[in-house]
């Protein structure tokens, strides 16, 4: 069960400290609290956890300082969504909104290779209006003799050149929880000319220690992949770890499954799963055609996959793409092989935008359906 308080309430004041008192009486109910300092206010709130049944909605609702009750079901008690929970599926980092309702294109590079190709490709998302990126510095590979990221020594240069094309935001896997300290000092080093968005990448959607580790901080948001060989169950609890430890500002990202049935594409795309993790949880969705599809084909009308798989996610309500591109895929030292041309940047995000109108038509047709059919 969730206790939400009234907006900004002082955790010093009386009406508090009753509140607290009352909630500790409850028999075998366990009270954690979570705070959330936004822009405009603070939020707080309470978890009972334990023998919920027996507590009365209306007996806890109507307690002061309480603004509302939401009864939880058992699965992702934080993220996700459960019966008259109107909590807001948006969150606000470094200037940019993440939510349900909208999108954003995380063009970049899969791994930095050299300050140039960092700057080519900064230089043609501000020519092209983004604000976010994807730069790779700790690369998870399965050769172990495979390039394994340039690391903490090139977030100087990919910070800096961040804030000169004013890129606010940076998708960044991270592998260990020491990379978090690693990518504070580097932001604080250059005068925080950027912000960061963690990413736990599809080998550690299950390494829990990594996970509580980067719930515990609330300074950075996390995009966490989906498990390329676990249920979706299994990726949305992982998730739920994050939020667990303190940090909600978790995107789920579809990344395709390991198998041999999405042969010839290098994953089995799974974006179908958009719509289904929007309406089990209340995180935003991202879709990442490149380790999907993992090929630079194209269909016979011309269009490559990674485009038709990108229209197929955004069509269906993604909020957040993370794609590759480089500037010269041939000398990529990761994953070229899927890389779009940095000529290909407006093409594709003129693409995007088209299927995103027809989700917005799509979804301007419901509405009209519903007004028309009210018990539908
Ligand atoms: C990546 O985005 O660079 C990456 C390694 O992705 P994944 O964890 O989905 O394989
Ligand atoms: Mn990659």
């Amino acid at each position: 069960m969730i206790v939400i308080l009234e907006p900004n309430i002082d955790p010093k004041s009386d009406v508090y400290i009753n509140l607290m008192d009352q909630l500790a009486q409850l028999p075998n109910i366990q009270v954690r609290v979570h705070r959330e300092q936004g822009v405009q206010q603070t939020l707080t709130e309470i978890y009972l956890i334990g023998d919920t049944a027996a507590i009365r909605l209306e007996d806890i609702q109507t307690l002061p300082a309480v603004d509302r009750v939401v009864r939880v079901s058992q699965e992702y008690r934080v993220l996700g969504r459960h019966r008259d929970d109107t909590r807001s599926s948006h969150f606000e980092y470094n200037g940019v909104t993440f939510s349900q309702d909208n999108l954003h294109v995380f063009a970049g590079l899969c791994a930095v290779d050299n300050p140039d190709h960092v700057e080519m490709m900064m230089k043609a998302l501000q020519e092209n209006g983004q604000v976010c990126t994807r730069m790779g510095a700790y690369k998870p590979r399965t050769n172990p003799y495979s390039f394994q990221g340039h690391g903490k020594n090139c977030l100087p240069y990919v910070f800096e050149l961040a804030g000169k094309y004013g890129i606010k935001v940076i998708a960044m896997e991270i592998t260990h929880e020491i990379h978090l300290q690693e990518i504070r000092d580097a932001l604080k080093a250059t005068g925080n000319p950027t912000g960061v968005l963690l990413q736990i990448g599809t080998r550690n959607t299950q390494n829990f220690e990594l996970l509580k580790a980067v719930g515990r901080q609330q300074e950075f948001p996390v995009l966490l992949k989906r498990g390329f060989g676990i249920t979706l169950e299994e990726s949305l609890n992982a998730a739920e770890y994050l939020a667990s430890e303190g940090n909600r500002k978790v995107i789920f990202g579809l990344r395709g499954m390991k198998t041999n049935m999405g042969d010839p594409h290098r994953n089995m795309v799974d974006f179908a799963h958009v719509p289904v993790v929007k309406r089990l949880t209340r995180m935003p969705v991202c879709i990442d055609p490149s380790h999907s599809v993992g090929t630079r084909a194209a269909s016979s009308d011309g269009i490559q996959d990674i485009f038709h798989v990108v229209a197929q996610g955004v069509i269906s309500g993604a909020n957040m793409i993370l794609v590759d591109f480089h500037p010269v895929p041939g000398k990529a030292l990761v994953d070229g092989p899927q890389a779009l041309l940095m000529e290909e940047l407006p093409y594709f995000l003129q693409d995007v935008a088209i299927a995103r109108q027809a989700y917005e038509k799509r979804l301007a047709l419901q509405t009209q359906f519903l007004s028309q059919n009210p018990s539908g």
